[in-house]
């Protein structure tokens, strides 16, 4: 093959590709979760949504074994077809792992914050004390105040999210 041909290829390919998912984005716009539908089916399967991207990718994946095995009954839309769907699948896939990771990030991010203490002054008494800032965070989210440990009078403090 010309480089020129498989170079053609390869660029209508992804343009293609990028085309099928910025539509399906939009598609969606009212939800907020591009994997919503693999959560959804994971739920319903009782698996992770890794598992239920394989299974939809998979019948993809058997077409394409299909096509290699039988050469001579592919055509251009078949391929272009099964291809495409394969490397959505693919993109998709990348993007369930990489969620994955994000998420467990973000959890060891909030475990670390448990552990945090804050130094607080008492305005009546003149005393600091430490306080976890996990017990902070939850009295503001009950409107609640933290009180000095030495006169119990409501302490001051902010709060950034
Ligand atoms: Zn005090």
């Amino acid at each position: 093959m010309e480089p020129k041909r498989f170079n053609e290829i390869i660029v209508n390919r992804f343009k293609e590709c990028e085309e099928v998912l910025i539509s399906k984005e939009e598609e969606y716009s009212s939800g907020t979760d591009r994997l919503h539908n693999f959560k959804v089916a994971a739920a319903a399967l009782q698996t992770t949504p890794e598992e239920a991207l394989l299974g939809m990718w998979i019948k993809h994946i058997v077409s394409i074994i299909d096509l290699m095995k039988n050469p001579d009954s592919a055509t251009p839309s078949l391929i272009k077809e099964k291809f495409g769907d394969n490397i959505n699948y693919s993109l998709l896939a990348e993007a369930t792992l990489l969620e994955r990771i994000e998420n467990k990030k973000q959890e060891v991010e909030t475990e670390t914050v448990a552990f945090d203490v804050v130094a607080l002054d008492c305005d009546v008494c003149k005393r600091r004390y430490e306080y976890s800032a996990i017990d902070i965070y939850q009295a503001f989210l009950k409107k609640e105040t933290i009180c000095c440990k030495n006169c119990e009078t409501s302490l001051k403090y902010t709060v950034t999210l």
